[in-house]
């Protein structure tokens, strides 16, 4: 099994995605071991995205994370972060609607920014999310 970090950004929860995002996950065999309804804050968005922190859209990227809640998600199943990963498509929903139609990214995001989920993109990327947010939950 793997642990990896998905969470539903403020366009899906605000867009009413999140039951529909939970029917994928389920039907794809993923167990959901935590999830948190949450609101972050700008010191937080900052420090989850810090790696975006010299890109120009890092500034657009906060104050779009803390538009509203999230529904952050850790999930379990064997390959669960390339799985994951797969199951949301490519960054730009606007090229996802075209290359990747049956992605999550597809069905509800809006462009390069309003992508509408999050995938931790390896195993150590889970590792350091996971902690992130549950600080109880340890990743085998
Ligand atoms: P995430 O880390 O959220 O799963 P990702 O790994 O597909 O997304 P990253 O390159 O890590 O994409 O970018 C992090 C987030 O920053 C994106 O999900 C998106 O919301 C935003 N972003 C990325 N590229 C752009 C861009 N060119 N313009 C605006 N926002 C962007």
């Amino acid at each position: 099994e793997e642990r990896t970090l998905a969470m539903i950004k403020p366009d899906g929860v605000s867009g009413n995605y999140s039951d529909d995002i939970k029917r994928i996950i389920l039907e794809a065999s993923f167990n959901i071991v935590k999830e948190t309804l949450t609101q972050l804050d700008k010191d937080t968005a900052s420090a989850f995205y810090h790696e975006h922190s010299s890109k120009s859209f890092f500034h657009d990227l906060v104050t779009y994370m803390t538009s509203g809640p999230v529904l952050v998600m850790v999930l379990e199943k064997p390959n669960a972060v390339s799985h994951w990963r797969d199951l949301i498509g490519p960054t730009d929903a606007q090229k996802a609607k075209i290359s990747h139609p049956h992605s999550i990214r597809a069905l509800c995001g809006k462009d390069s920014q309003r992508n509408c989920v999050h995938g931790s993109d390896s195993t150590s990327s889970a590792e350091r999310e996971i902690k992130f947010f549950f600080k109880d939950v340890v990743v085998p």
